[in-house]
């Protein structure tokens, strides 16, 4: 199976990660929509939020890893915005779950 998130999340590619640990890690977006935008991935293969089994605590984690991220690159006062974009109406293009967090702007709402 080709999954460009696994790659990345196996440390094949080189990217650099804004962090790691067992269970997730962070990297930038390739094409940013604002001055901090990265994004949050499970190490796990798990195909979009709608694969995700109730008995799985990832998000839960994923979002303590934000937080914690929002708050070490100083951007969690101003404020910020974390999207998952599921499926093809959703607009997802990497079928590998994740956590877009955008920041550094003011966003709009709603999306187009
Ligand atoms: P989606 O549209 O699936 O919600 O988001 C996929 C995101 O992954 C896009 O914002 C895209 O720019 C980013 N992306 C795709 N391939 C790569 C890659 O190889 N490296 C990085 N850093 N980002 C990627
Ligand atoms: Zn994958």
């Amino acid at each position: 199976m080709d999954c460009i998130f696994c790659e990345i999340a196996k440390g094949n590619l080189n990217t650099e990660f804004i962090y790691e640990d067992d269970k997730v890690v962070a990297f930038h977006d390739l094409n940013p929509q604002a001055p901090i935008h990265f994004l949050v991935i499970p190490k796990e293969h798990i195909k979009s939020a709608n694969h995700i089994d109730e008995d799985n605590l990832i998000v839960s984690h994923i979002f303590k890893v934000i937080k914690e991220l929002a708050n070490s690159m100083g951007f969690a006062e101003k404020g910020y915005r974390v999207i998952n974009n599921c499926g093809e109406d959703g607009g997802q293009t990497v079928e590998h779950l994740h956590y877009h967090v955008l920041a550094g702007r003011n966003l709009q709402w709603p999306p187009g």
